[in-house]
């Protein structure tokens, strides 16, 4: 039976390469831990339902970017049509969490004049022994960006749920209080369908679809 949802968000993950982007996403959408090898040309998606209530289901649309991070070549439209965005460094690299200014100044020059909430995520937290960033002044700096901060790990399945439900939850709650709102011509945020009807072959034609925005 098709998938239900109230509504299907659009999310990016950026950061320097290597910190970890494409496992946290192949984690999260395929709860499993594998060495990814990035195509050379365009951006892969992902999806994945989550419930944030019970019975409320979020279908998330996940863009990883496929490698271009290196050249600092991502596109504007891979910014512009995100409601939210996971901003990541690898708590064992102090560079990449150095870096996480310039990757919210790129996004936030691409994405006029939509916003993206984001997350900023310090992942490969299972390397605790080889930690060159401290909690505390990562939230410290998160908290300068009215962001919230999670620890992450792919390898060992750490806050991965915790991470993207936090998300959903969020820009769940800005759409309802109308400050996101669903635009024609803008991806970030879609209104999802339930069926109206539920036939016993529990196939649901496009006819019995029911807007519920
Ligand atoms: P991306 O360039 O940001 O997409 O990074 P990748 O997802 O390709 O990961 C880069 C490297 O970090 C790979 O060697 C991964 O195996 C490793 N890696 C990713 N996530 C974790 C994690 O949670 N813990 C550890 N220890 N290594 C990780
Ligand atoms: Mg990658």
């Amino acid at each position: 039976m098709e998938a239900i949802w109230l509504y299907q968000f659009r999310l990016i993950v950026i950061g320097d390469s290597t910190v970890g982007k494409s496992c946290l996403i192949r984690r999260f959408t395929e709860g499993r831990f594998a060495q990814v090898s990035d195509p050379t040309v365009g951006v892969d998606f992902f999806s994945r339902l989550v419930e944030i209530e019970p019975g409320k289901r979020i279908k998330l649309q996940i863009w990883d970017t496929a490698g271009q991070e290196r050249f600092r070549s991502i596109t504007r439209a891979y910014y512009r049509n995100s409601v939210g965005g996971l901003l990541l460094f690898d708590i064992t690299n102090r560079r990449s969490f150095q870096n996480v200014h310039d990757w919210l100044e790129e996004a936030r020059s691409h994405v006029q004049p939509h916003s993206i909430v984001f997350l900023l995520v310090g992942h490969k937290c299972d390397l605790e022994a080889q930690r060159q960033v401290t909690r505390q002044e990562a939230e410290k700096l998160a908290g300068a960006y009215g962001m919230r901060y999670v620890e992450t790990s792919a390898r060992d399945a750490i806050n991965v749920e915790h991470a993207f439900t936090e998300l959903t939850r969020d820009i769940f709650a800005l759409v309802r209080s109308g400050d996101i709102t669903i635009q024609e011509g803008w991806e970030g945020v879609k209104s999802g369908f339930v069926p109206n009807v539920v036939h016993s072959s529990e196939e649901v034609t496009k006819s019995d679809r029911r807007c519920l925005c």
